[in-house]
């Protein structure tokens, strides 16, 4: 997309999220407004990120307070700063992360599920504006994320621009997951300064509410998400999630960029999190890896293939079928190990599959970053049996460890995972195309029979662990989005005077 001399022209980038690795995370979206910057920062950008400051966010500055309306309420937001620190071999680069506080919004025992969400946000969306001046940083482009952004490229157009601090500024909406849209009841315009005027359909009313979403989509000046595939299926009735018609409104404005990894943190050879570090050179450690990992779930030790799934329990990841499944998985001789938290329904199904099998299915509910770690690495094969997957992360993550993947062909899933062809052997993992657990679980026979092959399954796992999902590749087609939206910008701007 974007030649390496063009990369002469670098940015001032602020990137809004409502959670960044290592602050706070429930998701993958984290731990892309964690790596991401630091890949742009390497690039000679001036990148900075924002987000709210939850609860047990500590070891921050506090540099600053301003007053911020939330309808006819001033508020006070509290600025304080963090910085993350990006290293590639001997160059070393610290980004900025200032933390927007509030103890009545932010002040609370998780990230998200309150009542008065469409206000914590709009609070959030005009403080991020109102911060610019406050720290005197004047960014080319604002990168926004979710939902819980949205508001912003609509505040700034409508309310900032005619000032010439903000009139410059371009913006980028990223969905991360088009089925999370902040839809609140019509009444929460006023929370943004907004009139009843905004509520039409070419506006952001949505099927009787106003949609935090939809005024990222339609206001920002290019968007994109998280996979090409992806970009591709929620332009469609089936996937669009009832946005399908203001997508294709906007789809030349529409990019799709595959998420990277951070390969420093994600790093077999010097995790500090696994029970023992192993590279190409000496794969065999990974089974130490293996053993251990059965022995902490409280499997029998064995050199049976095991299966890993680290995930949210809801029903995009698959869980629907991994349950239909799950019998006949456990009977054809592996071990599965799951981590992940989620929906109560789901919870209690793998609870009662581990009390059914307890010498083949190991659970553990909750969220818990270490022992993801020893799934990954320990694990043999990585089910991500997605009914749709904006990009995913742990099938690139399980790459980089050696882990084969299993997935279904969906959004970012089919972007990342090609099936392996044994008389070519290409490929990096297992696909299947249907959402059946029948074809799940051909998918696994499939791998189950080139796992029997040692010596074909050390070259598939070599091959896995050379795969380059670093964010090498993708910042740079960030930086050809970014200029997307400055010439988008600069042409709308100039249509408007
Ligand atoms: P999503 O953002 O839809 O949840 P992704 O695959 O993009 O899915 O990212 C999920 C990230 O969260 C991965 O880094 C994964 O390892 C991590 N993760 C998910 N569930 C848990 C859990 N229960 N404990 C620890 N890490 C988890």
């Amino acid at each position: 997309m974007l030649k390496q001399q063009e990369l002469e022209e670098t940015y001032k980038i602020l990137i809004v999220s409502p959670e960044v690795s290592p602050f706070a995370k429930t998701g993958g979206l984290a731990d892309v407004a964690g790596s991401l910057p630091k890949a742009l920062a390497m690039l000679g950008n001036d990148v900075r990120v924002v987000l709210p400051r939850y609860r047990g966010i500590n070891n921050v500055t506090t540099i600053a307070d301003f007053p911020v309306w939330v309808d006819w309420r001033k508020c006070t937001a509290i600025l304080r700063q963090s910085q993350i620190r990006a290293k590639l071999d001997e160059v070393e680069k610290l980004v900025p992360v200032y933390l927007i506080d509030n103890y009545q919004y932010f002040d609370r025992d998780r990230l998200y599920g309150f009542f008065d969400e469409a206000e914590r946000f709009s609070f959030f969306s005009r403080a991020v504006l109102e911060m610019l001046k406050v720290i005197n940083f004047q960014p080319d482009i604002i990168h926004c994320n979710d939902w819980q952004t949205g508001p912003i490229p609509l505040l700034l157009k409508d309310q900032y621009s005619r000032d010439p601090f903000y009139a410059q500024i371009a913006t980028l909406f990223t969905i991360h997951n088009l089925q999370y849209q902040g839809n609140f009841p019509r009444d929460c315009l006023k929370l943004l300064g907004l009139d009843d005027s905004y509520f039409r359909p070419e506006r952001l009313e949505f099927y009787g509410d106003m949609s935090f979403m939809k005024a990222g989509l339609l206001y920002a000046d290019v968007i994109n998400t998280v996979s090409k595939t992806y970009a591709q299926e929620i332009q469609t009735p089936e996937r669009g999630e009832r946005m399908d018609g203001v997508l294709r409104s906007r789809a030349k404005d529409l990019y799709g960029i595959v998420n990277g990894i951070n390969y420093h943190e994600f790093n077999p050879e010097t995790d500090p999190r696994i029970y023992r570090n192993y590279g190409l050179n000496n794969l065999s450690e990974k089974k130490e890896n293996k053993y251990e990992l059965q022995k902490e779930m409280s499997l029998p030790v064995s050199d049976v293939p095991v299966i890993g799934i680290v995930s949210r329990l809801v029903a995009q990841k698959g869980l629907d079928l991994i349950s239909e499944a799950l019998d006949a998985i456990v009977a054809s001789g592996v071990q599965l190990v799951i981590l992940g938290t989620g929906e109560d329904y789901y919870e209690n199904l793998l609870r009662d599959a581990q009390a059914r099998h307890p010498d083949r299915v190991g659970v553990y509910i909750g969220f818990n970053a270490v022992l993801a770690q020893r799934i990954y690495a320990g694990s043999d094969m990585y089910l991500m049996p997605s009914l749709f997957e904006p990009c995913g992360l742990g099938q690139l993550i399980s790459l980089r460890y050696g882990t084969i993947p299993i997935v279904r062909a969906t959004g970012g899933l089919a972007d990342t995972i090609k099936d392996y062809d044994p008389r070519t052997e290409s490929g990096n993992g297992f696909t299947f195309k249907d959402y059946s657990s029948g074809q799940l679980l051909l998918a696994l026979k499939r791998a189950l029979d080139v796992y029997r092959q040692p010596e074909r399954w050390l070259r598939l796992m070599q091959s896995a662990m050379r795969s380059d999902f670093s964010w090498n590749k993708s910042a740079v087609e960030y930086m050809g989005v970014y200029m997307a939206a400055r010439s988008k910008h600069g042409m709308v701007a100039a249509a408007t005077v």
